[in-house]
């Protein structure tokens, strides 16, 4: 194995392949104080990519409820056992194993393969009460009173777990943004992806009896323009852009200004060691303990910059800016009480205020002679 640099856990680690990074990284920031778990995104990438034979239970978007709900069933938890008890002491390198320095002898990654009947139930009981509730009785949950939506893609991942597995060496990473393809002529349908991705966010498709993933809305991302989960966001919790690592940030590129500047998002199991290239701001309200295994160490800062946004302008600006554009923005400003986004020459392609102008409205319209009142 190749010794590679993974800046997410601070240390060189293992990797099949030398380091190659490519011109620019396909990445996604959620914020995920504001998702309501709508599915939106989850039914705009099916209806795109995945609506034939053999993709019936395929979601290369999904949303799951955390900690209570997973898909494929019990994923983070399986991949977690197999990795084994690691520490990540705050402030210092990981010095725990990656999935590929677990890996035993003649496999890649330590892995798990799930069963043909743990990918049939996406959110089946998430959010259910247990027993029955009748007049005057509280509801009853079985579980604790917190919880948060996760939505998942693809992370195209800067040392991606289902390219190494490969023995077809079919998939491959894209130079020009850094999205990871299957190459659907050249896979068997071994398997060894979907066995070898921690996310699980390879699949098998068992009509066409190849492996398929998230593209990452490759035909949109060229023309400029987001992924379509990320376009049809109803709670204009998602951004994607392009991402660079620490020692070559660009100023002004919204994804490095949260990842990077800011330091409120964070990319998810950091420790698997894949440099997964989807981030998210962690809720606030969330059990501290179980968002610290999702999220290292990092995480009670992240919680504590988000918190000081209020006190920051600019960064408000771009709060406000996310989910008010369908095309990829390059840049950002906030000047005058009024944030814009830019494409990559330059050109202004959305201007926003920071702060919704209210009006007030007077109770009577003399114009129409109509009482208004507010409909409890
Ligand atoms: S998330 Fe999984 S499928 Fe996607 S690039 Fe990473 S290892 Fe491959
Ligand atoms: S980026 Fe495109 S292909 Fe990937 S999950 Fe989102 S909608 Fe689906
Ligand atoms: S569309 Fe947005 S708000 Fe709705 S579930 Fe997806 S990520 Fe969450």
């Amino acid at each position: 194995m190749a010794k590679v640099k993974n800046w997410q856990i601070q240390r060189d680690m293992e990797y099949p392949y030398t380091e190659h990074r490519p011109k620019r990284q396909w990445s996604i920031i959620f914020d995920l104080n504001k998702c309501i778990a709508c599915q939106t995104c989850t039914i705009a990438c099916k209806t795109t990519w995945t609506s034939g034979k053999g993709q019936e239970y395929m979601f290369w978007n999904n949303v799951e409820t955390k900690p209570y709900g997973s898909y494929p069933l019990a994923w983070d938890v399986r991949v977690l056992e197999t990795l084994g008890q690691q520490a990540w002491k705050a402030k210092e390198p990981y010095y725990g194993k990656t999935i590929f320095e677990a890996a035993n002898e003649n496999e890649v990654a330590a892995h798990f393969n799930p069963k043909d009947e743990d990918w049939m139930y996406p959110n089946n009981g998430e959010d259910d009460c247990l027993g029955n509730v009748s007049h005057g009785e509280h509801i009853t949950l079985p579980h604790d009173k917190w919880f948060y939506y996760l939505p998942r893609t693809c992370a195209h991942c800067t040392y991606p777990a289902c390219l190494a597995a490969c023995p077809r060496k079919a998939i491959y990473k894209r130079e020009e943004d850094g999205i990871v393809l299957i190459d659907q002529s050249r896979c068997k349908g071994y398997g060894e992806c979907v066995r070898a991705c921690p996310y699980k966010k390879s699949m098998y498709n068992p009509h066409t009896r190849v492996s398929e993933k998230c593209v990452g809305c490759y035909p949109a991302v060229e023309k400029g323009y987001q992924p379509m989960c990320v376009q049809n966001c109803i709670g204009k919790i998602r951004v994607m852009g392009f991402v660079n690592p620490p020692w070559s940030i660009r100023e002004g590129n919204p994804i490095d200004y949260l990842i990077h500047k800011k330091e409120i998002a964070l990319p998810y199991y950091p420790q698997l060691g894949l440099e997964p290239n989807i981030y998210y701001i962690p809720p606030i309200h969330a059990n501290r303990d179980y968002l610290l295994q999702m999220f290292g160490p990092k995480v009670d800062q992240a919680v504590a910059n988000y918190k000081n946004l209020k006190n920051d302008p600019v960064a408000q600006g771009l709060m406000v800016l996310i989910g008010s554009t369908d095309r990829i923005m390059h840049s950002f400003k906030v000047k005058n009480g009024i944030a814009s986004g830019y494409d990559e020459k330059g050109d202004e392609i959305v201007s926003v205020p920071v702060t919704e102008p209210l009006f007030e409205r007077a109770p009577f319209d003399k114009d129409l002679k109509a009482v208004r009142n507010n409909t409890p």
